[in-house]
């Protein structure tokens, strides 16, 4: 097939929308354009573009090497970082799940006030390909806004593989009942809010340390991701290039004002 340049940008409409938990809802967003969508797999990153206040229609970027150029530049939409939840090609679909933690976010006050036919610019996708390497034994640990990752790539682990996924959800009504691990995965959930995490950490801090052939997945809250990298790789020593840890939010800054920081973070 005939796929569209990776860096491009689409329309989409408000498809579908599913409450998948007290905290999470997914629209499935719907193109004829995402027929070519070059979709790599579920779980990796994709931006989103909202319409500024009192518009309905975003405007997209062209792709320069540096990132986004815009025809308008005193018109930009708002821009999100999300994660692929699900692509179906022939139904010409991508689903997103949206954390619903109120309106002074514009993208989850779009989704929690989202109606059918909604328009929003999403991007082809980008981030590590691929995000998980195959491991001897794996170690999951994020947040609710880490979930469709975590689900999306365990759903591609292979049946025999062992290790242990951390989860850290609002309510015990947010674990997806569809959640399905392998038989050697065992699965730890702590729930309620950020408060959660010294315990969290705690506890993978006790677990066997992962060897060179491992890999540690983490995502989440920025105070999630900082100790639990800092236990990677420096008492586990794990090489870099055998965990991701991007920490996916900051409490009490919106996505520009924590960009450069994360950044910082992550080239560390
Ligand atoms: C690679 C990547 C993939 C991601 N995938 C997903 C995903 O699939 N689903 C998802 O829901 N999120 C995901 N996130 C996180 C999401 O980008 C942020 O939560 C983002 O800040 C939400 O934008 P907003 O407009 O709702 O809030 P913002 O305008 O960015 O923030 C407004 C206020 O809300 C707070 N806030 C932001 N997020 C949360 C939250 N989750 N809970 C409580 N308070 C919050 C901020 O600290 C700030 O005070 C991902 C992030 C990255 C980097």
């Amino acid at each position: 097939m005939n796929k569209r340049s990776p860096h491009h940008a689409y329309l989409v409409r408000v498809h579908k929308i599913i409450d998948l938990s007290p905290n999470l809802r997914r629209l499935v967003l719907h193109s004829a354009e995402l027929a070519e969508y070059p979709h790599q797999f579920n779980g990796a990153h994709i931006k989103i573009f909202l319409a500024p206040p009192g518009q309905t229609t975003p405007q997209l970027p062209q792709f320069s090497g540096h990132g986004f150029n815009w025809a308008e530049p005193d018109n930009k939409p708002i821009v999100r970082t999300y994660t692929i939840r699900d692509y179906d090609a022939k139904a010409c679909t991508i689903s997103i799940d949206f954390v619903k933690h109120g309106d002074s976010g514009p993208a989850s006050a779009f989704a929690e006030q989202a109606q059918l036919g909604d328009v929003l610019g999403i991007s082809s996708p980008g981030g590590p390909n691929p995000m998980l390497k195959t491991a001897a034994r794996y170690l999951f640990a994020g947040d609710i806004t880490a979930l469709p990752a975590i689900e999306s790539l365990l759903a591609g682990i292979q049946p025999y593989a062992s290790g242990d996924v951390v989860l850290l959800l609002p309510q015990a009504e947010d674990l997806p009942a569809t959640l399905s691990l392998p038989a050697g995965i065992r699965l730890h959930t702590f729930y309620g809010d950020l408060s959660q995490i010294p315990a969290l950490v705690k506890l993978v801090s006790t677990f066997t340390p992962l060897a060179c052939d491992d890999f540690a997945w983490v995502a989440g809250e920025a105070a999630l991701v900082k100790p639990l990298r800092e236990l990677l790789r420096t008492q586990w020593q794990l090489p870099s290039q055998r965990h991701y840890a991007v920490p996916y939010w900051r409490q009490g800054e919106n996505e520009e004002s924590y960009h450069e920081a994360r950044h910082k973070f992550i080239e560390k």
